[in-house]
């Protein structure tokens, strides 16, 4: 009788056992498939509500001690103006690394620069791609300052502003590294790593090498000429993009800084490199109201001359060679007339309300209903009302 009652309750303890056993493993895999234990795995910048949460400060913090920088260390990026072309110089600790040059002509430009700034010796030379306006001026620096790595995304290419940095390369028994994705180094406290190129590309754009520079909590985005193929590969490679400070790709072509791109760098602040009055209409229209939708800070070489950036690890500042305050990407391309002025002198009526508006109001009537007017008298004459919203 007594085993008999037994058995069922040692069945049943072994049951409560493995229930208990079990009981930690489920409930945790149920909540990882409740909706709202979702929101863990967002990241907080996606979450605007949560950004001024009490549980933001600690983690701020926390970032802080991750990115810690040597008492004294500074850092600068100049964005060198060498008219149509690129080139920018990044100093960190004493350390200093240059991408591009411009034009073979601004190699003069570029050696009088590194002069005046002291810099007789380059840890990193990076030459992103072939192209002349990028690999030209580099003869300058390496007429100035000895290099201790040069990185280029090919040893060969078949131009004579090539063959010339070779020459001056090998004047100074250097060969060029080419660098793989994922590769990253150190320059002075600032780390650097490549996000490209992802593989071969025939478009030499596309081949640009780009690279992340992040110093503190601060971070830089170099990505030569690199075209949306390209952004889409490095996109796809699944690297944090996130950056500070965007050095636009391509001169501000309306081929790069696809949006998907932009999205996830998400800079604050854009500069773009481009010649005065260039013939390739760089800055595109197309590029400059991206970076105006992305709510991006843009400083330009053409209207501003050299630009700096200096980071304290938390924070960037720029400073400009001229212009520091002129519209470098103006809300509409008819800025330069004031907001309540036409700038054709024209307005649009709506037949039905009578009302009278700027070509560019957002409340344009149907189509059906609207009437030219030449001038305001017009308007005024013929009975119209200003619009309420773009007050013409
Ligand atoms: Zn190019
Ligand atoms: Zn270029």
């Amino acid at each position: 009788m007594k085993k008999r009652t037994l058995l069922p309750l040692i069945m049943a303890l072994i049951l409560f056992l493995c229930s208990v056993y079990w009981a930690n493993p489920n409930v945790s895999a149920t909540k990882n498939n409740v909706p709202g234990s979702t929101i863990e795995s967002i990241p907080t910048e996606s979450l605007p509500d949560q950004s001024h949460g009490s549980e933001d400060p600690p983690s701020d913090e926390e970032q802080t001690e991750h990115h810690d920088i040597p008492v004294g260390s500074t850092f600068e990026v100049h964005f060198i103006d060498v008219g149509q072309g690129d080139c920018s110089l990044i100093l960190c600790d004493g350390k200093a690394m240059i991408i591009d040059g411009g034009e073979a002509s601004e190699s003069s430009k570029v050696y009088v620069y590194l002069k005046a700034h002291g810099i007789d010796h380059l840890e990193y030379l990076v030459a992103t791609h072939a192209h002349s306006d990028h690999i030209g001026g580099l003869s300058g620096a390496l007429n100035y300052a000895t290099v201790e790595k040069a990185l280029c995304p090919v040893t060969q290419y078949d131009s004579k502003t090539f063959q010339s940095l070779l020459k001056y390369l090998g004047n100074q028994g250097i060969e060029i590294t080419t660098p793989i994705a994922g590769d990253s180094f150190m320059l002075g406290s600032a780390s650097v790593q490549i996000l490209g190129p992802q593989k071969p590309y025939d478009n030499a754009n596309d081949t640009s090498i780009v690279l992340k520079v992040t110093y503190g909590q601060t971070s830089f985005l170099f990505t030569g000429d690199a075209e949306r193929t390209a952004e889409a590969d490095i996109l796809n490679a699944g690297f944090d993009l996130s950056s500070t400070v965007l050095k636009v790709g391509h001169h501000g072509s309306e081929s790069s800084t696809s949006y998907p791109f932009l999205r996830a760098i998400m800079p604050q602040y854009a500069v773009i490199q481009v010649g005065k009055g260039n013939s390739y209409g760089h800055p595109t229209e197309a590029t400059l109201s991206r970076l105006r939708d992305a709510d991006v800070q843009v400083y330009r070489t053409d209207l501003q001359g050299t630009v700096v950036c200096t980071s304290d690890g938390r924070t960037v500042s720029f400073s400009t060679e001229k212009n520091e305050d002129i519209q470098t990407n103006p809300t509409a391309p008819t800025t330069s007339v004031p907001a309540n002025v036409s700038a054709s002198g024209a307005y649009i009526g709506n037949t039905n309300s009578k009302k009278y508006h700027l070509p560019s109001c957002k409340n344009l009537p149907a189509e059906k209903n609207r009437v030219q007017l030449h001038s305001r008298e017009e308007a005024l004459e013929k009975g119209y009302s200003p619009c309420g919203n773009c007050k013409p």
